[in-house]
Order: C-alpha cells, then structure tokens, then sequence
C-alpha cells in the first residue's frame, strides 16, 4: 500500500545531487538515491533511505525502479547534457509529477523547458546573485530571482526602519515594493496591514522588481 509520505527520488549523487540527498535526509525525509556510479552509491546507503545503482537513460531500468509515483524527481546529472535531457524525457513521459532539473547552460536549459521539466536549477548562477546581494547589504538574508526583471528579498529590518509603519516607510509608492510577510520572533505576520509598526530585527519578505529592491536596500537599509 501507497504510504502518505512524500517521497524524493535524486538522479546523480555528484556534488549537487549529493547535497540535495543529504540535506533531505538529514531532515527526515524518504530519499531515493540514483546514480551509475557504484562507488557513490555505497557511499550514500548511508544518507539515503535507498540507493540504487541505475542507468537512467534507459526506460526500462526508471520503469523498473517504480519511481513514477515519487512526489519529487531531482535530476542532478551534470556534465553528461544528453544524459540529463534524456532521463528527464522519459520521466516526464511516464509521468512524474514534479521534476526539477539542474542545467548546465542556456541550451540545455531551453531543451528542458520544451521537454516539461517543472523547475531548472542553474546552482552556480542562483549562487552567485544571493552572493552578490549578500555584499551589497548584510540585512539581505535571502534573494531568490522570480524572472529576468522580479525578485523576491528577504531583508532585516534595521534601527533605521524600526519603529516606523509600512505606509510612512511608504514602499508601495515609493518603491513599488509590496512587503508579502513579516517574520517576528518565529511568528509569521502574513500580508501585514499599512498601519503595521516595524520593529528592529524584523525579517521583510518582499516583491518587486530587483532595480526597485535595489534602490530601497540602499535608501533604506
Ligand atoms: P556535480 O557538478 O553536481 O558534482 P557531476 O557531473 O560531478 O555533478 O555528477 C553527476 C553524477 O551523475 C555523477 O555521479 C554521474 O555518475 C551521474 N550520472 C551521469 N549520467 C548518469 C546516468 N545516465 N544515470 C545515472 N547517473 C548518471
């Protein structure tokens, strides 16, 4: 019988891969190990609910694996771009629910948009923008790019701001910034009202598009 857990299946335990199958693990979760390398795979027995040696490029061997009721397919193949392409084809086809797959480049990452992968992941690039935002503010504690022109910045309220409601601060307008959520002592404000004061050590969750966000980091921070 079908449990009720969300299970993970990782394809390619290099250094992403492995990442990603630790870190799940790690956090409880049930995590499928993939990879045609038998040495990586014995290693990960150790961090994964289930390792298994495979050649995912091969239908027959994903159908045998039974992974087309995983909730979550990451495939982190990496150098090898028609391997990767080709694994995702096929788990698409058979229909996995949520694949997301790690890109070496732009080509590849246009072939996997036309193929359906559900997420592409370019690790190095995601990188380095959240590094770069890190440098600019050290109140950035997270920025995830949304498309080309909007991120999502999650900043840390300084003394400056604290103190303040959200409509003096003015964002809206003057930043056409919307503050989506506040954290506050673990406790999530959502959708924070105008008349809201901010307090020092807040966390901001905010939209926009990354030049405003960028103006308002540098004005306000
Ligand atoms: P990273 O840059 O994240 O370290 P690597 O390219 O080193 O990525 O790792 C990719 C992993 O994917 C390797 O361990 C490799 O054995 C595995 N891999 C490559 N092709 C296949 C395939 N067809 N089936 C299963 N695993 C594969």
């Amino acid at each position: 019988m079908m449990g009720s857990k969300v299970q993970y299946a990782v394809i390619g335990l290099g250094r992403f891969g492995g990442a990603v199958t630790r870190e799940l693990f790690n956090m409880g979760r049930e995590v499928l190990a993939i990879d045609a390398n038998e040495d990586l795979v014995r290693e990960y027995s150790a961090y994964s609910t289930h390792a298994m040696i495979a050649n995912t490029t091969d239908e027959a061997t994903i159908k045998a694996l039974g992974i087309k009721n995983f909730n979550y397919v990451i495939v982190a193949i990496g150098d090898d771009i028609q391997a990767s392409i080709l694994t995702t084809l096929i788990l698409k086809e058979i229909g996995v629910e949520n694949v997301w797959v790690k890109a070496q480049n732009e080509y590849h990452h246009k072939v996997l948009e036309k193929i359906g992968a559900d997420r592409i992941i370019h690790p190095e690039k995601d990188m380095g923008t959240r590094i770069a935002q890190h440098l600019v503010s050290q109140h950035v504690i997270d920025y995830i790019s949304l498309t080309e022109e909007h991120s999502m910045m999650e900043i840390k309220a300084t003394d400056k701001l604290a103190g303040k409601t959200l409509v003096e601060v003015n964002i809206r307008q003057r930043y056409r910034c919307t503050v989506v959520a506040i954290w506050r002592n673990a406790e999530l404000i959502m959708t924070p009202l105008p008349g809201e004061v901010i307090q020092e050590g807040d966390i901001l969750m905010m939209i926009g598009k990354k030049s405003d966000l960028t103006q308002f980091s540098e004005k306000e921070l």
